[in-house]
This record gives structure tokens, sequence and C-alpha cells, in this order.
């Protein structure tokens, strides 16, 4: 039965409440993205990244060629290859390999028959433990943080660092040593030492399996895969399909990407090359099989889902994922809650997308909801997978939650949700933590064009509109400054962008082109203080239905680039004060991400007279994600935090963004804990500047 949204919102909110959790989380994932950036010094990550994805997309139009070619030259050299259509069937096929070795090569007087394990998400993703125990056998896992996760009776948290939901503390208490690094790791390769020479198997996955050579590649550190890989008689490797590589310089692309991408290493300590059992010709030039390692090699091919996701154009790309991890290191949501929650087996950003494939939509629906859409996953992985579109998609076919359908159904009704909002302004500074509502919205101020000037209209976006309209009254005082003669069609409400990114497409569409209707008589430029709406409405929006917008979407600009084209060509427009005020600048993940607007909002600052501080990120993203803060309050109110932490460390007491819905959340965040931050949209600032 499908996890309840109540339940689940119970472990969301333990995990919140888990300091050590948090301390771990926070510590680890700050780490990994810091060693990830300096691994990143000695290679150009997008020239790498290029080259990466290019061939993983060239590997996935030939894999069948590339499985054929791998089987080929595997067999050749004495291995067997199994393909696996399901979970049951490589269960089935791993159980049997087992059961062969065992018989042949077990140990006299052995009770349970040992079989060692080197971490592979993909036998986690076929609960491959509990089968062979199942039947009878001893499964030892010999990653230290798989072994510890093992002994808890937990699940990996994170696809690199199994045991990030553990302390050393819960480590010494399942090993029963000190609770010191020194202490457990003594023990475990103590007690594993032997288990490495009893086991009958060896099992693994593998990185890369490359078809021109039929060699499995393995990226570790611990030492522990050679020992798994080579002490046992019979060795077993299970991957996806997706692993198959095509050439060696293929595997080498993956290689200089996935350490320096995963742990931050430019090399692992440990770069296993496997092309078939262990060999000898040494006796008389006469070849002998298993010497000092297996006698045999096995690999079995997993499918699972994975020609599903082949075939489908939205979900194509997953399969070049490598599985370094760093999408959830970079996470913000994935830090506040932890891998547990934010994923199923496969957990993280790459979890929410390969869950429904592997496991059903049914056990990633939830988790799924967790994600503010802020894009930090894509920006950071190395092949480039979109995957914030990826899991809208997923949640596009999802559950959602009755909160959320209210919301929606009463911003698609704007006639409703007028009288609906302006009933509710008086009243909405009185709940901590949640945005204000202007009780004079920008409509009922907005002027009407004067016949005077070059024509321009503004888009206020429903959110300035009816939150922020100082910033739509700022874009105007400049826009009126620079001659416009300005326009506000009041038909005008919601781009969609909130329905959509509440997985409802639908509603985002009939919103889109309401919008479209209601400025299509419009003149001139159309601009908006909104930078989310701005792509939303000339990117997103080509998802969401046939393009009503195509038409009026060349008009449309944002008004960062806007009020910065007018200041480099007119700078008298403003009069420079003799003190340049210090603001914090907050990137919104759309501006930053989507749009490219990095340096645009601080050169526009500074020529208004302002000195621009960077503020010191920790999580990046502040936690808004449209319909998310309203479903998750409590995790959008941790990114909060962290943000207003940040912020505190520049000493500044403005804090900038362009941005509407960052700028509601952060200040709602700071008045809850009464942080003393004027937060202001930069055109406001701009405006003030005027001469
Ligand atoms: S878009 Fe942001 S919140 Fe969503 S999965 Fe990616 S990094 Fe996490
Ligand atoms: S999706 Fe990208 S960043 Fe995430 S694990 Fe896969 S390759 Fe790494």
């Amino acid at each position: 039965m499908p996890e309840t949204r109540r339940h689940f919102a119970g472990r969301v909110n333990r995990a919140l409440d888990d300091p050590k959790l948090q301390q771990a989380l926070t510590h680890a994932m700050t780490g990994l993205r810091a060693r990830r950036n300096v691994a990143f010094e000695s290679l150009d990550f997008e020239k790498g990244r290029a080259d990466l994805k290019q061939r993983r997309r060239q590997n996935l139009d030939h894999l069948p060629e590339l499985a054929q070619q791998f089987t080929e030259r595997l067999e050749a050299v004495g291995g067997r290859v199994h393909f696996a259509k399901d979970a049951a069937q490589a269960r089935d096929i791993i159980g049997q390999l087992c059961w062969n070795a065992v018989s042949e090569h077990g140990k006299p007087g052995q009770v349970r028959p040992v079989v060692t394990k080197v971490k592979s998400m993909a036998s986690e993703e076929i609960e491959l433990n509990p089968f062979l125990e199942a039947m009878g056998m001893e499964v030892v896992e010999t990653d230290l943080g798989e072994r510890m996760v093992q002994l808890t009776h937990t699940h990996p948290s994170h696809l690199i660092a199994p045991a990030i939901h553990l302390t050393k503390e819960d480590a010494a208490n399942v090993f029963g040593t000190e609770p010191t690094v020194q202490a457990i790791q003594q023990h475990a390769r103590e007690s594993l030492r032997q288990k490495f020479i009893d086991a009958s198997v060896g099992i693994s996955g593998a990185n890369m399996a490359i078809a021109e050579t039929g060699t499995i590649v393995l990226v570790t550190n611990e030492g522990n895969a050679d020992l798994t890989t080579v002490l046992p008689p019979v060795h077993i490797a299970l991957f996806g399909m997706d692993k198959l590589v095509a050439t060696l310089e293929d595997a080498v692309s993956v290689l200089r990407m996935l350490p320096r991408s995963g742990t931050g290493q430019i090399m692992t300590s440990y770069v296993n090359w496997i092309t078939g059992p262990s060999r000898s010709a040494d006796i008389e030039q006469s070849l002998t099989i298993g010497v000092h390692g297996p006698s045999e090699l096995h690999c079995v091919i997993l499918d699972n889902g994975r020609t599903q996701m082949l075939v489908d154009p939205e979900f194509r790309d997953a399969l070049t994922c490598i599985r370094c991890g760093a999408c959830s290191n970079a996470c913000p949501a994935f830090m506040a809650v932890g891998g547990h929650q934010f994923g199923h087996i496969y957990n993280g950003p790459i979890g929410l997308v390969l869950t429904p494939f592997h496991h059903g939509l049914d056990q990633a629906d939830l988790p799924n909801t967790l994600c503010t859409q802020c894009n930090a996953c894509q920006e950071i992985c190395p092949v480039d997978i979109p995957l914030p579109r990826q899991i809208l998609e997923h949640r596009r076919r999802g559950r959602k939650s009755l909160r959320k359908r209210a919301l929606l159904g009463l911003w698609e009704r704007p006639g409703l949700a007028d009288k609906a909002l302006r009933a509710g302004a008086p009243l909405s500074g009185m709940l901590p933590g949640a945005p204000r509502l202007a009780t004079r919205p920008y409509r009922d101020r907005a002027p009407s064009p004067s016949g005077q000037g070059e024509p321009l209209t503004i888009f206020a976006s429903c959110m300035v509109d009816r939150m922020l309209p100082a910033a739509a009254v700022g874009l105007e005082r400049i826009a009126r400054a620079a001659g416009y003669d300005i326009g506000f069609p009041k038909d005008q409400w919601c781009c969609g962008l909130i329905a959509a990114n509440a997985g409802d497409f639908d509603a985002g569409y009939k919103l889109n082109t309401k919008l479209v209707d209601s400025l299509r008589d419009s003149k001139g430029m159309i601009v908006t203080p909104s930078a989310s709406c701005f792509g939303a409405f000339t990117i997103d929006a080509a998802d969401w239905g046939p393009q009503s917008g195509a038409g009026i979407a060349p008009r449309f600009r944002d008004s960062t680039r806007f009020t910065l084209g007018l200041l480099e060509e007119r700078p008298e427009l403003v009069r420079l004060p003799g003190e340049r005020p210090r603001v914090a600048y907050h990137d919104s993940c759309q501006s930053l991400r989507q749009l490219g607007l990095k340096s645009e909002p601080r050169r526009l600052l500074e020529l208004a007279g302002y000195e621009v501080v960077e503020i010191p990120d920790i999580a990046n993203c502040c936690g808004f994600g449209g319909t998310f803060s309203i479903e998750w309050p409590r995790v959008a109110g941790r990114l909060a935090e962290w943000k207003l932490d940040a912020i505190q460390k520049t000493g500044c007491t403005i804090v900038a963004s362009d941005n509407p819905g960052c700028l509601l959340h952060i200040a709602a965040a700071a008045r809850a804990r009464r942080q003393k931050l004027r937060i202001a949209h930069v055109v406001e600032l701009v405006a003030e500047r005027l001469a």
C-alpha cells in the first residue's frame, strides 16, 4: 500500500527535528560541494561535461549492440553474461549462481555460506540481501558505510555516502567499540578480514562496462572492492544496462568527471579494471583459469525499467547518469530532510527520477513534492541531465495534496481569488512565517496610458500585484522617468507558473492562455518585475500546451535587464549618493540558473549607487519554490533560516532580489525570527535613486 501523506510528513518532520541528522547533513553536503569545486580547478567542468554528455548519449543510441559486443568480448576470455529483465529475475539468477558457487567451492563446515559485497546501488534496487539471506547465506557488506547501514538495519541515505545519516556513536554502538573513527575502522578491518577469506562469492556492481574490451570498471576508495572481487572463487557483477560504454576512451571520460563530482577527488584510491576471471599461462604456456583470483566471473545486466526510460524522450537522458551523487550534494531540500525522505531506494534528485521506473510512481510521488525546482541539481550534474524537468513530469503524474489542489482551484478563478485575497489581506500579517497580502494591490493604483511617450506595458505578476506592489511601483517610476507611457491591462493575472510547478500543466496552460488574451492588445514592451514569471512565460510555457503566447513573447522583458539597459544608456537618470549603502544580493534560482542573470543585477545596483555584497550561501535556494512553501512550510522555513544565517554573516541590513516569491519568503522568515532586515526588489532600490 502506498505511504500516506500524513505518515510521510511525520518522517519529514522527524528529520527536521533531529539535530544530529541536521548537523551531519549540512556538514557532509557543504563539505562535499566545497571539495568538488576545488577538484574542478584542475579540469574545465563545461568541457568535461560536454564531452561526457555527448559520449553517454551516443552510448545510449547503441545499447543493444554494446550489450552484444560486451558479451562476446567477455565470453571470449571466460566470463559469462546474464540478462535480467526485472528485479525478480536478477535475484533468481544471482541466487542460483551463489548456490552453484557454494556447492562447488563452499568451505566444509561452514553453517552459512558467506557472500561478501561491494557497495552496489543495483543490488539495493533489486533488494538482493534479504533474498540471499532467506536462502541461508550470510551476506556481508564490506564498504564501511554500507556495513554500518547493514548492521543498523537501515538503508543507504546517499548514493555514494550511504551512512551519512549515522554518527560515529551509532557506528560504535553496532560495532561495540569506542566512538572514535580509528576504533571503528580497526574493528571493521579485523572483523571483515576473515569474511573476505571465507566468502564463496563476491558481489560487486560496476561503474562502467566497456564493450570494446569486455571489461568492467569499479571506482572505489577503501580497498574492499579488490578483496571482494579477487579473493572468493566466484565474482558476480550486477549492473544496469545503462552502465555500458563503447570504448576505453568513454570510460576515461567518465573517470575524469566521476570522482571530481562525487567525492571531490581527482581520482579515487582504487580503480579496478576487470576483464574476465583470473588467469595464467606461466606453466608451459598453457592457460589456467582461476589463479589467485576467481575462476568464474558472471556479469548480470539489469533492465528493470531501463528500456522504458530509453524509449521515453522525456527520461532517456537519465540513463546517462554516472551515479556521482553530486545532485544530492547540491540539493537544498535533500540537505534539509536527508536521503531517506528525499527518495526511495535511489535517493536525491536522480532518485526521484529513477524510482517510478524501478519501483513505481507510488514510491516517489510524495518525496517528489519536496523538490523546490531550484535547478541546482542540473547545474552541477556532470552529464547535464534535466532533473528538475523530469521531476516535474513525474509530479504531473503523481498524487496532489488537498492543500495544493485548493490553492490551485482558487488561483484558476481570478474573480474569486480577488475577493479572497482582499478579504484575507488585513489578517495575513498575523500568521508567523506567512507572507503578507497587500491591502491595496498594484492594480488599484496602476496608471492608464496617457497617450504621451513611447508605450510600455507592465505585467506585474500575481505575486507582485497582491503581495509586493512596491516592486511594480518602482518599475513604473523608473519607466516613467525614462519617458515611457505606462499601461497595465487590468485583466492580467497569473502566468501559470504556480500551477505548472505544482504539477498541474493543464491549469498552468489555462492561466497562461488567459494572460496572453489579457495582454494581446497591450502596447510596447511588456516588462515584469518577476524574473521567474518572465522565465515561465518565455521558456517554460512551451511545455504546458500549444504556445498561445508566441506572438507576444518577443515583447517580454525582465525588469533587471530592462532597467540595466536604461541606466547604461542614460546614467543621468539616477543621482548617486555620497555613501554607497551595502546590499546583500540574493540570486533567485530561476534568475541565476534559467535566465543566466548573474552580473546584471549586481551591475544595476552598482550603477544606482549601492555596494553589492555576496551572500556566503549554505543552501543557495531560499526555499520559496511556489506552492512548495505552502505544502512544506517547515522545510521551506529551514531553507529560509539558512539563507538568513548567511545574510547575517554579510552584516548587511538590506537584501535585494528580482524575484518576488523569494523576497516575500525571506521577509516572512525574518519577521518570524525578528531579524531586522529591509527586503526590497532591485527596482525599488533603483527607483529610490532616480534624479
Ligand atoms: S531542482 Fe533543486 S530542489 Fe529539486 S531536486 Fe534539483 S536541487 Fe533538489
Ligand atoms: S544525475 Fe547527474 S549529478 Fe546526479 S548522480 Fe547522476 S550524474 Fe551525478
